[in-house]
């Protein structure tokens, strides 16, 4: 039987088509790669827990990431470990950071915004947050080199911004950014008060809720990335030291694993080119590829909305509580 030249090569494109073998959508899972950073030590919530509370607590967090071999570096507000007769347990607990090998960065003495108060003041409150924590790097040989802007509020216009970079940079600092949030710190509030009262019904919905929540966040900044830059930069995703990622942070980690992510230190993250684009960016705190992306004139668009049930019952607690249950960002 004669066949056509033509017919041949068609027949293979359709049947590519319809089949693609399975080596081809292996190279088209993208290289993912994710840098985890954990404000607001020793504890979110530090001033409504013991200090004995606060090292079992990050006492559990370590083990699961030593266990998955996950870096991290926390961010440390020191205020947090000046309690009447507990400092010596609060900063037992920020020392088994570097003694497991975890690097810690400054997130300010008392969590200030850059925006809020004027440099020279905010300047102080960096300095001020820098006595026990290059302490205990120095213990195991590492240096203090990471600010977490709290609220990630990085100045309220650009003189003020670049001028506080200059600060940060004179002291050896580098500022880590952030490119994925879900906040978790919202949750939290709500997932520790259910778990003193035993509510193990409301813990576990705000879990599922929070790991929901959360891919839809990776959804978003994964095409963000793609989007703005035509491939996924490495990631920096901002956590916070908390019961809801103690007890969870397993399943956080395995969600992460099965969308491809590799886990890398900060340093490595900030290696990605995209950490060097323009960033014109001030105002309100907010993630990096919004800055990215306000700065190219392009703002992002349809945000995932975070679940309104669980700022309710947050703002029950608030109403309940005068005493803030947990520190946001
Ligand atoms: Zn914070």
């Amino acid at each position: 039987m004669r066949v056509r030249p033509v017919a041949f090569p068609f027949a293979v494109f359709f049947a590519l088509l319809l089949s693609p073998p399975v080596f081809a959508q292996m190279s088209s899972q993208p290289q993912r790669a994710v840098a985890i950073t954990i404000d607001d030590l020793p504890a979110g919530n530090a001033n409504n827990m013991s200090g004995s509370e606060i090292l079992e607590m990050t006492t559990k967090l370590l083990t699961t990431l030593r266990e998955q071999k996950v870096p991290a570096v926390g961010f440390v507000n020191e205020q947090k470990l000046y309690k009447t007769g507990e400092a010596d347990e609060r900063i037992k607990a920020l020392s088994l950071w570097p003694e497991q090998g975890f690097e810690l960065g400054n997130h300010t003495f008392a969590h200030t915004s850059l925006n809020r108060v004027p440099l020279a003041a905010w300047e102080e409150e960096v300095v001020r947050g820098e006595t026990v924590t290059r302490l205990l790097l120095a213990q195991h040989k590492m240096k203090l080199r990471y600010l977490r802007h709290p609220y990630l509020d990085a100045g309220p216009d650009l003189q003020t911004r670049r001028e506080a970079e200059a600060f940060l940079t004179s002291r050896g600092y580098r500022v880590a950014p952030v490119t994925m949030d879900a906040w978790d710190w919202m949750y939290a509030g709500v997932y520790e008060d259910a778990r003193k009262r035993g509510d193990a019904a409301l813990q576990k919905q705000l879990t599922e809720s929070y790991l929901a929540y959360t891919t839809a966040i990776f959804d978003y900044f994964e095409k963000a990335g793609r989007d703005l830059f035509g491939y996924e930069p490495k990631q920096i995703l901002l956590l916070h030291g908390n019961w809801l990622e103690a007890d969870h942070i397993g399943e956080l980690i395995e969600l992460l694993r099965k969308r491809g992510y590799q886990f890398i230190t900060l340093d490595d993250a900030l290696g990605d080119g995209a950490y060097s684009t323009p960033d014109e960016y001030v105002g309100e705190g907010t993630g990096w590829f919004d800055h990215w992306a306000i700065t190219r004139g392009r703002p992002l668009q349809n945000t995932p909305v975070f679940p309104e049930w669980v700022i309710e019952k947050s703002r029950e607690l608030h109403r309940q509580n005068p005493t803030p249950t947990s520190t946001p960002y």
